[in-house]
C-alpha cells in the first residue's frame, strides 16, 4: 500500500478517524468465535457519510482493497480483513429521524440494533428484528448479512424491514436511496443488491427502517415436547390459535438446554422433569389478555394431540425474559463448551424434522464422539445444526474431523431443497461451498460485482471466491 494513500486517508479523516495502534486494531481483526485472525495496515473510523466517501475514493484511486465492519459479530469471517484497509462504522451511530406517522426510522449504519429497538419503543413502536448479538450488531452489518433472528416468522428478515438505503459505492460516489416509501415502482429496486451483499458492493452508511405497532402483550411459553415433528405440528396449531400473531417458535434440544444451564449464570429449568426437546413460543397481541388466551388454546390443543408434554407460561416480563434466556445464549454456552462445526441452514418447514433426523444419523456415523445440537428458528425453517463433541474443550482439530460431516449435512440440505446459508451469510467460510453448489447463481453475482466494483476492491474473497 502506498504511503501517499495512507497519508491521504489520515488527512481526510482527521486524528479521530484512524488508528495504527495494534491494541486498537486487535479487537477488530479477530472474530467473535475466535476462528479467524486477520490483519490490516490501518483502521479507519469515519464520522459521517462524506468521510466514508472520501476514504473509499482514495482507496479506489490507489487500487487498495477495503473491508467494512460493523459490530464484528458476524459468524462467517466476512468482517475480518486479510490485509485490506478496515473501515469501521463505530463512529456513525446517530438516529437521524423517527417518523411515527410514516412508521419509519432513519439511522446511521453504525447504530447498534438495541439502540434502534429502544428508540422505537420510546415512541410506542416496535422494530422487530431481534437476535442474540443485538447489543453489538450494527444496522449496516445486519443489512449486509440480511440478518434473521427470532421474529422472522411474523415480521420477516432484515430485507423485509428496509424502506431505503444510503450507500457509498466502490468508486466513492454516494447513492442516497433513503426513501421512506412503501410503494416505489421506479425500475429495479436497487437497495436490494446491497442487502445481503456482505460489503462486496459498497458501504451502507444509513438506512430507513420500517416500524410496527408495539404489541400491548408479549406472551411467552416454554413447552417440553417429544420431537422436532411435534414442534412443526405445534407451529401449525399456534399459528391458527393466535390468528397470525405468533412471533416466534424456537426449538431447543435437551443437550442445548443442559449447556445453557451449565454455562449461563442464573438460568434454571422451569419444568419438573427433563424432556427430549423444547419449544419456546411467543405471541404478541394488540390487547392485554389476548396473547395468553391464544397461548393457552394452542398449548391445550397441543396437549390433547400428544405434542406437548408439559409447559409453563410466563406470568410477567421478568419470567418471559428468563424463558428467552434458555434459548438466546445457546451460542455462548456452546462456545464455553468447546469448538463445534456449525451449520446455519434452512429447509422448508414441512421437511425440517426429517432433515434433523437424517443429518443427526449421518453426523453420528461420521464423527466419533459427536454431540449434535440442532436448535433454532423452526418457525421459519432455519436450524442451527451444530456438531459438538460430547466432552468439553474440543479445539480446531475437532473441526477438521467434522469436515466429512459438513459435506454430508450440506448434501442433505440440498436433497431437502434447503439453503446452506440461512441467516448468517456466506463470508469466507462458505464461499467455496456456495460456488460448488450454486454455480450459475455465483456466476450471476460475479457479473453484478464486476458492474458495480470493476476494480474488485470491496471485501475481496467474501461471498464470491477468488480463483
Ligand atoms: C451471540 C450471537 C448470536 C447471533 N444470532 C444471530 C441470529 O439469530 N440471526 C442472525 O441472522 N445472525 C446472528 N448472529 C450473527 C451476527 O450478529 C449477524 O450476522 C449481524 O448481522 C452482524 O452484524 P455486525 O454489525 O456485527 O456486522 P459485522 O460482523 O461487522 O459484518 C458482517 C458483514 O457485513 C459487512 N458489513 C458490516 N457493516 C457494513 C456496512 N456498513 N456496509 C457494508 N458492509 C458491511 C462486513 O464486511 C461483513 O461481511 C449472531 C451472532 C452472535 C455473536
Amino acid at each position: 500500500m502506498t504511503s501517499d494513500a495512507i497519508a491521504a486517508l489520515k488527512t481526510a479523516l482527521g486524528p479521530k478517524g484512524w488508528s495504527e495502534d495494534p491494541n486498537d486494531i486487535a479487537a477488530h481483526t479477530r472474530d467473535w468465535r475466535g476462528r479467524w485472525q486477520g490483519e490490516t495496515p490501518i483502521l479507519l473510523k469515519p464520522a459521517n457519510t462524506e468521510e466514508v466517501s472520501q476514504a473509499v475514493r482514495i482507496c479506489a484511486k490507489a487500487g487498495i482493497a477495503i473491508t467494512p465492519q460493523g459490530g464484528n459479530t458476524g459468524l462467517v469471517g466476512g468482517s475480518i480483513p486479510r490485509g485490506e484497509v478496515l473501515i469501521s462504522m463505530s463512529r456513525m451511530r446517530s438516529i437521524r429521524e423517527i417518523d411515527t406517522a410514516n412508521d419509519s426510522i432513519t439511522v446511521d449504519a453504525g447504530c447498534i440494533l438495541e439502540t434502534v429497538q429502544e428508540t422505537a419503543a420510546e415512541q410506542n413502536r416496535l422494530f422487530p428484528l431481534s437476535l442474540g448479538s443485538q447489543g453489538s450488531a450494527s444496522i449496516g452489518g445486519l443489512i449486509s448479512t440480511n440478518a434473521g433472528g427470532v421474529h422472522v416468522l411474523r415480521y420477516g428478515m432484515m430485507r423485509d424491514l428496509i424502506l431505503g438505503i444510503e450507500a457509498v459505492l466502490p468508486d466513492g460516489r454516494i447513492w442516497n436511496g433513503l426513501r421512506g416509501l412503501r410503494k416505489d415502482n421506479s425500475g429495479y429496486d436497487l437497495k436490494q443488491v446491497f442487502i445481503g451483499a456482505e460489503g462486496t458492493l459498497g458501504i451502507v452508511t444509513a438506512a430507513t427502517l420500517k416500524l410496527f405497532p408495539k404489541p400491548a402483550e408479549m406472551c411467552v411459553a416454554f413447552a417440553g415436547i417429544p420431537s422436532p415433528e411435534a414442534a412443526v405440528d405445534l407451529l401449525g396449531i399456534a399459528k391458527q390459535a393466535s390468528g397470525g400473531s405468533l412471533s416466534a417458535l424456537e426449538i431447543v434440544p435437551r443437550n442445548a438446554l443442559e449447556l445453557v444451564l451449565a454455562h449461563i449464570p442464573g438460568t434454571r429449568d422451569p419444568l419438573e422433569r427433563p424432556h427430549p426437546w423444547y419449544a419456546l413460543l411467543e405471541i404478541g397481541a394488540g390487547r392485554i389478555g389476548e396473547g395468553r388466551t391464544a397461548m393457552e388454546a394452542a398449548l391445550g390443543e397441543g396437549f390433547e394431540a400428544g405434542l406437548v408434554q408439559d409447559a409453563v407460561i410466563a406470568e410477567n416480563e421478568t419470567q418471559a425474559l428468563a424463558l428467552w434466556q434458555l434459548r438466546e445464549p445457546i451460542a455462548e454456552a456452546e462456545k464455553a463448551h468447546g469448538k463445534a462445526a456449525k451449520h446455519d441452514v434452512s429447509i422448508p418447514v414441512s421437511r425440517i424434522a426429517a432433515f434433523i433426523r437424517e443429518a443427526t444419523d449421518a453426523s453420528e456415523k461420521l464423527v466419533d464422539g459427536a454431540n449434535v445440537i440442532a436448535f433454532g428458528h423452526v418457525g421459519d425453517g432455519n436450524v442451527h445444526f451444530n456438531v459438538a463433541h460430547r466432552n468439553e474443550g474440543a479445539g480446531d482439530d475437532f473441526l477438521k474431523i467434522c469436515e466429512p460431516a459438513t459435506e454430508a449435512i450440506y448434501d442433505l440440505v440440498q436433497k431437502y431443497g434447503g439453503s446452506i446459508a440461512a441467516e448468517h451469510g456466506v463470508g469466507t467460510l462458505k464461499s467455496g461451498d456456495l460456488a460448488q453448489r450454486r454455480p450459475l447463481e455465483v456466476e450471476l453475482m460475479k457479473s453484478i460485482k464486476a458492474a458495480l466494483d470493476p476494480k474488485g476492491i470491496m471485501n475481496p474473497r467474501v461471498l464470491i471466491p477468488v480463483r
